[in-house]
């Protein structure tokens, strides 16, 4: 292998754009290589490709967000050397039931068309090996792409996760509890190019695996890795302790807590300049994410509250939780029930939340939120 060849791909890329989102690929796989020890000679973009010179080993770059997909990879000058180097693969086409070629031109001042390509290097494999040609379902598709006067040829390509780089779509807050939907939910957004903040608020006793998912999802932002900001959650029922004598308290306590995280987050947002909140809340999926409970919750939270697991079914998230490797901290610890959640309303109503979050205020003499 001479280079690893990486293809990203967002059809809205365009002008400025395109370089900010090939910049910022560059530096969070640089960042990647040198995390993982792998030595390189340098990694360029050209006619939208980007290229690992010279690496020393092949890394499992699906961890780079924002890559499609990624090729081992053989440079050469003219077609000439891509026909020796191919007629000199006897150990694989020799063994295989058939092969393509798969030629594409970055430059179409080429005098031969990808067509021709193909024909003229897939004559020379064919004449040395007699394997069949099957253009349909080959048994190796070998890709040959003329790129700004060289020719790279590789027999795979590597599916990345797609999306954008880590960082290049501003910061934002996520409310991280330790359950399946809500890593699911900051893996999404890092996916679409946010960098950012985690916020948990711990329960007690204090289970480890906040760390552990915080470690996980920042194996996919190396270089732009998540902050994280651990509260105590106990600072929120104290300040709903004076309220138990109201008969509505209870059942209300869910939602005011929630209310009260996404406050909070909206506190550090502002503070750290990001632009928005993230939960993993997902529409009734549980006693807390009626549309009556999440209508109430954020009511009163300025910033915008991006739910990306909102319209998915459970199976779904569990299966990418599954597939980002956070699946199984999530359910190792069993959650403790929570000291807010004794039958929770499921159908809150807005004015009697407003008026029991009034009550608390009042009481306190001060807003609590503002107390972290
Ligand atoms: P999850 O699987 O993410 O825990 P869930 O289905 O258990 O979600 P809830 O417990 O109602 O649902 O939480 C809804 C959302 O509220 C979570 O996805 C998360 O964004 C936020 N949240 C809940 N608990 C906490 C916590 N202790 N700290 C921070 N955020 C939390
Ligand atoms: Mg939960």
């Amino acid at each position: 292998m001479d280079v690893i060849l990486i293809r990203f791909g967002e059809i809205s890329l365009k002008g400025a754009n395109r370089g900010k989102f090939e910049n910022a690929l560059k530096d969070n796989i640089r960042a990647f290589l040198k995390k993982e020890g792998i030595s390189f000679f340098g990694v360029r973009s050209s006619s939208g490709r980007i290229f690992i010179d010279k690496p020393s080993t092949l890394p499992d770059l699906s961890r780079v967000l924002g890559i499609v997909s990624y090729s081992p990879a053989w440079e050469f000058v003219d077609l000439e050397e891509v026909k020796e180097f191919l007629a000199a693969r006897e150990e694989l086409f020799s063994k295989a039931s058939s092969f393509r070629i798969t030629a594409s031109r970055a430059d179409k001042s080429y005098p031969l068309t990808s067509p021709q390509i193909e024909r003229e290097v897939g004559e020379v494999v064919f004449e040395k090996f007699k394997t069949p040609v099957n253009l349909k379902n080959p048994e190796i598709n070998v890709g040959v792409e003329y790129i700004e006067g060289s020719f790279y040829v590789y027999f795979e390509k590597i599916p990345g996760w797609g999306g954008l780089p880590v960082g290049i779509s501003g910061k934002l807050v996520v409310l991280i509890s330790g359950g399946i939907d809500s890593p699911v939910a900051a893996f999404l957004m890092m996916k679409r190019g946010a960098r950012l903040i985690l916020v948990h608020f711990r329960k007690s006793p204090y289970v480890d695996k906040i760390p552990e998912l915080h470690k996980i999802l920042s194996s996919y932002a190396v270089g732009v890795e998540p902050e994280l900001i651990i509260l105590d959650l106990k600072k929120i029922s104290s300040f709903y302790k004076i309220m138990t004598e109201e008969p509505l308290t209870h059942r209300y306590m869910c939602v005011l807590c929630k209310n009260m995280m996404l406050k909070v987050a909206e506190k550090i947002a502002l503070k750290k300049g990001a632009l928005g909140i993230v939960t993993g809340d997902s529409l009734a999926q549980v006693a807390s994410q009626t549309l009556e409970n999440l209508a109430a919750q954020r009511y009163g939270v300025k910033l915008p509250v991006y739910s990306p697991l909102i319209g998915m079914d459970k199976v779904d998230i569990i299966d990418i939780a599954k597939k980002i490797g956070t699946y199984e901290p999530s359910i190792k610890h069993r959650e403790e029930p929570c000291p807010l959640h004794r039958h929770p309303t499921t159908t809150a109503d807005l004015n009697k939340f407003l008026a029991l979050r009034e009550k608390v205020i009042k009481k306190l003499g001060y807003i609590p939120w503002e107390k972290f």
